[in-house]
């Protein structure tokens, strides 16, 4: 039924009443209900809560992935095989999510003089092409392109583009930004099949089911060893299930979390030193 419910044989009409004003500025806009805000204002607003926004992720959001994925290493000494394999797919997970989030700030703070950080971060999806991009910027630039691009200075002129900042800080400037280079190149340095790998689990991993093992799948995922947790993935264009083996084995999800650990200080030390830098 559309337009409301018939009750009693009488029409409850249930839609609130839509304007067309933005709640902020007044402007005529598309027609919503409750308050809405125009695009201008909506990035204007998203502006004024930039630095509130990064430094709560920076102190938080960032390192929850990081926290998780540790308890779970911790957990994978202890528990049944069985268990040690949801850990496992829940570090990996977790991977994928700070690898995305690093990729995502990269881009939105190359971007900032087109659109407010928080925007691009919030609205970035890793896929093939955002993945091959970040990992190629970060191979084919210097350290100082590196920097200009993302609005910071390169050690030596902290300093010089910094000056409202004291000596202790222009130095933790600099420690920040030398080590956000070389976390940058470490999250990257396998190149484009880590790239590619990492998009394609991006894609996957939402819609993906966890199994103990694939025997049961007529011969589809013969290529799970015991040790490994399968993951199906519904492929409906080709009309099949897609079985894909991740290792639950605790020397390899140490380095993966460590991935995380190394992706999780680069966003940090990236949003702490953009920060800074521009005294916001
Ligand atoms: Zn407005």
């Amino acid at each position: 039924m559309v337009g409301g419910a018939s009750a009693g044989g009488w029409r409850v009409n249930y839609h609130p009443v839509t304007n067309d004003h933005c709640s902020d500025c007044g402007d005529l806009m598309e027609p919503h209900h409750g308050d809405g805000r125009c695009p201008a204002c909506f990035d204007r607003y998203l502006f004024d809560i930039e630095p509130g926004f990064l430094e709560s992720y920076r102190k938080f959001g960032a390192r929850s992935r990081l926290i998780l994925a540790e308890t779970c290493l911790r957990g994978l000494v202890v528990e049944s095989p069985e268990h040690r394999k949801v850990l496992a797919m829940t570090i990996f997970e977790q991977y994928i999510g700070a690898m995305g989030d690093l990729a995502g700030l990269f881009q939105a703070f190359r971007n900032r003089e087109l659109a407010p950080v928080v925007r691009s971060f919030l609205e970035f999806k890793l896929d093939a092409a955002s993945a091959l991009n970040f990992y190629a910027e970060i191979a084919n630039s210097s350290d100082a392109q590196l920097c200009a691009s993302l609005g910071l200075p390169i050690p030596a002129f902290a300093g010089a583009m910094a000056p409202h900042l004291d000596g202790e800080d222009t130095r933790e400037l600099e420690i920040a930004v030398h080590h956000l280079m070389l976390d940058l190149r470490k999250a990257t340095d396998q190149g484009d099949e880590a790239a590619l790998a990492l998009a394609q689990f991006a894609g996957q991993v939402d819609n993906a089911i966890i199994a103990n093992d694939a025997k049961w799948l007529d011969g589809l995922g013969a290529d799970v060893t015991p040790d490994q947790v399968a993951m199906l993935v519904f492929d409906q264009r080709r009309r099949s299930l897609y079985v894909q083996g991740l290792t639950a084995d605790e020397k390899a999800m140490g380095r993966v979390v460590d991935g995380i650990d190394t992706a999780t200080r680069a966003a940090s030390n990236l949003i702490y030193a953009y920060l800074q830098t521009h005294d916001l």
